[in-house]
């Protein structure tokens, strides 16, 4: 099995193995620079207890760097050739393979299957979907901790435009209003086989979701009602306000916190597994 696939030798050597041959209407082209898939990983923040989900792994370049530092990968590919591909080269890791097509795909059902995991996605996109796989996992407020994605130079210009700028237009509206996008690196069109027409650019969206400011709404509700009643145990300070008890014990014996702790004792880790627990729990309205 081949290491190192962005190494023109071994890249080649794979696609020679399985009789390859790029699709140009899939966007297919793959990358060939060892720099910028470590730039992607390092802009990408990748924790060992993230699910990360990887559009278009392609023959696994970008997957075997990924899924050394995730928990698990999901990857997403539409290009039945390229599946004996990505079993031979991902074979020895925690990856699982859907022959799927992006656009079509219920990102909301995978990511409710990790609910106690964070949710990353790492992808280098085929151009031609790009702008419409970005623009419906936003409009579809999946919960992500972030996306950092390859797309072409100028659709990323876009994406990160500001008012009063040529490329200001509606795709920088949206994803202004859903997201904070930042740019990782520029990338070349020379580091990819075959080599595209066009630049392109790596960026990183976090994702301005409802989960997000529910979650952070219940942090402050928690802290400030432990705190409140600091003498109290915090099965009774931090329940009320729409937080039952029975609730509450729930999800204090789950993460095995004792109900007579103080909010002193609480760590911070506490506090937000617990503000994970309670926005995860459709029945506790209160602090959502
Ligand atoms: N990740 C690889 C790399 O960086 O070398 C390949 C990236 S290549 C730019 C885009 C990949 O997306 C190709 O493998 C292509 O087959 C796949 N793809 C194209 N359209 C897709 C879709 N709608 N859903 C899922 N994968 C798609």
């Amino acid at each position: 099995m081949c290491d190192k696939l962005y190494m023109p030798n071994n890249l080649n050597r794979v696609l020679k193995k399985f009789d390859f041959s790029f699709s140009k209407s899939l966007g297919q082209n793959f990358l060939i620079d060892g720099n910028v898939v470590e730039a992607i990983i390092r802009g990408a923040e990748i924790k060992d207890s993230d699910i990360v989900i990887e559009i278009g792994p392609g023959i696994g370049t970008l997957t075997q760097q990924i899924a050394k530092y995730a928990k698990k990968v999901i990857a997403i590919e539409i290009d039945k050739r390229l599946i004996p591909i990505l079993e031979y080269t991902l074979s020895d890791f925690d990856v699982d393979i859907i022959n799927e097509d992006a656009l079509k795909v219920d990102f909301n059902e995978i990511v409710d299957s990790y609910r106690d995991s964070d949710i990353k996605i790492v992808a280098n996109l085929p151009y031609n979907v790009g702008t419409s796989i970005v623009t419906n996992i936003l409009e579809d407020r999946v919960r992500l901790e972030s996306m950092t994605v390859m797309l072409q130079k100028e659709v990323a210009q876009r994406m990160m435009a500001k008012p009063g700028t040529k490329a200001y237009g509606s795709l920088s509206v949206l994803v202004d209003y859903m997201a904070d996008a930042k740019e990782i690196i520029k990338v070349s069109k020379n580091v990819f086989i075959p080599k595209p027409k066009i630049d392109s650019m790596v960026i990183r969206l976090d994702p301005k979701n409802e989960n997000k400011k529910d979650f952070e709404k219940a942090m402050f509700k928690l802290t400030r009602a432990g705190f409140n009643q600091r003498r109290k145990t915090i099965l009774n300070s931090l329940s009320g306000d729409g937080l039952e008890k029975e609730d509450l014990k729930k999800i204090l014996d789950k993460l095995g916190i004792a109900h007579n702790l103080r909010a002193e004792n609480l760590s911070t880790d506490d506090y937000i597994s617990i503000a994970k627990e309670i926005i995860k729990s459709p029945e506790i309205e209160i602090y959502c």
